[in-house]
């Protein structure tokens, strides 16, 4: 699989350029292969799934247990793509509005509202959904219910799962509410799922990592299979696998290197 090289604050700008958002050019800039990939095609519906953790060293090990992405990639692009944090809420703060976190200064949760409170048309805190809503189209969010809050009154369709100990079971959910959010043909969807980064904290041997692979391999095969045809994927890690000692124990130099880079896998790619 050739591979090419983004950042994650480059896939929100190159969303608003392929479904012709209008945004206000953020510090991301749109990845000239992902618009190659789309010319021709009828790409007119985005889709956003988040897989946490998947970093792109743990993607290239885990791609054997990973059938539905590995097709995905195959079909599509394959990225490394430099993330600019190692935490999930500003990681994910990046990949949906496209600027640092030095910029949109959301590190927790509860940032999103102090920072709203200080300028609540700042453009550096809104999300592409949210460009997407204000132009008129049809946005939605799937992800943890308190993120999910955030986005009440900023956009039509939002819907959370409480956190879980069971964190297959709150995969099931997140997938079953997206897949529930298609049916209403949105213009971009948002997801986040969360099993990979849980089991990593937890677990301490590889084939408990694939179990977890495997369950997140399934529910992304289940909202592609329910996805509009004229769908762009973009299915990306947050940030590198947390543990990296755990992990790393007989990483290869690159692995290792990838791993310090914060370098997560981003599949472009369309059903
Ligand atoms: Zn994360």
């Amino acid at each position: 699989m050739e591979t090419f090289e983004c950042r994650t604050i480059d896939i929100a700008p190159t969303i608003s350029k392929l479904l012709e958002i209008p945004m206000v050019l953020p510090t991301g800039k749109p990845i000239p292969e992902v618009e190659a990939f789309t010319k021709g095609k009828p790409c007119k519906r985005a889709v956003i799934i988040i897989v946490d953790s998947l970093g792109y060293s743990l993607f290239r090990r885990l791609c054997p247990v990973m059938q539905n992405l590995q097709a995905l990639a195959r079909e599509g692009v394959l990225f490394k793509c430099k993330s600019p944090a190692t935490h999930t809420s500003p990681a994910i703060a990046s990949i949906f509005t496209g600027y640092f976190p030095e910029e949109h200064r959301i590190f927790s949760t509860g940032d999103i509202y102090v920072e709203r409170a200080k300028d609540p048309e700042n453009p550096k805190l809104k999300s592409i959904m949210e460009w997407a809503y204000q132009a008129g189209m049809k946005a939605s969010a799937v992800i943890e219910s308190e993120g999910a809050e955030s986005f009440r009154g900023r956009i039509k369709e939002f819907y959370g799962v409480p956190d879980s100990e069971d964190i297959l079971d709150y995969d099931r959910k997140i997938t079953e509410y997206a897949v529930q959010a298609l049916r209403e043909k949105p213009d971009i969807l948002a997801v986040h799922l969360r099993a990979l980064d849980r089991f990593s904290h937890r677990a301490d041997s590889w084939e408990e990592l694939k179990k977890a692979a495997k369950a997140v391999d399934e529910n992304l095969g289940e909202v592609f299979q329910n996805s509009q045809k004229g769908t762009i994927f973009f299915i990306c890690g947050d940030h590198a696998v947390h543990g990296g000692q755990k992990w790393l124990k007989n990483a290869t130099g690159e692995e290792v290197k990838n791993h310090q880079e914060n370098l997560v896998a981003l599949i472009a790619g369309c059903c």
